[in-house]
């Protein structure tokens, strides 16, 4: 199956070329990428772009085979776990509550300030603050403690997310078919969520690292989003559009092995 996109030639756009083989499906079409200096938050609109496809076509592969999706509007079960996003995400989040009028900007601080109050008094902060260096089983631990304490994210209302197209790559990526219950009650071994043959978010996490650090994910809590970018507000330095978009893809490729070489869409984990 072929997605398509719209290519937009334009005097200082190139359309790039974006082949992804699953086995099961195929994503092909074209982006239309900027040739000059560009910056990483430049192009997460792309790569949003790309993970919805993902997603949207893996979905409709395990529906095929007879499963169904059980995540939608009105249920924000997973909405209560530990979300990483990106660094790039981290920006966008922080513009995005910026760019929000009061009295909801203060609503959404006041969430984020509660939230932080409580992970503090759980002892949660310093494991939060290097969540991307710790050990699996650490993970493990901070994981199950966070959602313990069933903080809603911020931006959740009515068991809805109020940020849907600013939501981040992680909460697009997360899709189920078991019963919503079990995510709500936590009860992992119960949760049927779809495996996706590449996840955007990996590719977002080691985006424009220096090469000799490649091995490295650059992520942060959500509830840490905003004053992470408040201290790092500032994108790495521009490059070339294009030669950043190819990267990006180059990463994704990366996760899929040879053509074709994707699970097989019914696979779940
Ligand atoms: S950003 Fe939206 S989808 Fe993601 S955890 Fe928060 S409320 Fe849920």
């Amino acid at each position: 199956m072929a997605e398509r996109y719209e290519a937009r030639p334009a005097a200082d756009v190139e359309a790039v070329e974006v082949v992804l083989d699953a086995g099961a499906w195929e994503l092909r079409g074209a982006l239309g990428v900027p040739t000059g200096p560009t910056t990483l938050s430049d192009l997460l609109p792309a790569a949003r772009a790309i993970a919805d496809a993902v997603v949207g076509e893996t979905s409709a592969a395990v529906e095929g085979l007879g499963a169904c999706v059980s995540c939608g509007p009105g249920c924000g079960a997973c909405c209560r776990m530990l979300v990483n996003v990106s660094e790039v995400e981290a920006r966008r989040l922080r513009q995005v509550v910026h760019d929000l009028p009061e009295p909801r900007r203060g609503e959404i601080l006041a969430r984020f300030a509660a939230a932080l109050r409580r992970l503090d008094a759980a002892g949660l902060m310093p494991a939060l603050r290097r969540a991307g260096g710790l050990t699996p089983a650490q993970v493990d631990a901070l994981t199950g403690a966070y959602f313990g304490l069933k903080i809603p994210c911020p931006f959740l209302e009515a068991e809805s997310c109020s940020i849907y197209e600013e939501r981040p790559v992680t909460c697009r990526e997360y899709l189920v078919t078991s019963d919503p219950k079990h995510c709500a009650e936590g009860s992992a071994a119960d949760v049927v969520r779809i495996q996706l043959p590449l996840k955007t978010f990996n590719a977002l996490a080691r985006w424009d690292v220096p090469p000799a650090e490649h091995f490295l994910e650059r992520f942060v809590p959500l509830i840490l989003a905003l004053e992470w970018a408040e201290a790092h507000p500032h994108d790495p330095p521009a490059r070339p559009g294009v030669e950043l978009f190819r990267e990006f893809i180059g990463l994704l490729k990366e996760q899929m092995g040879p053509p074709g070489g994707g699970p097989a869409p019914g696979a779940t984990a």
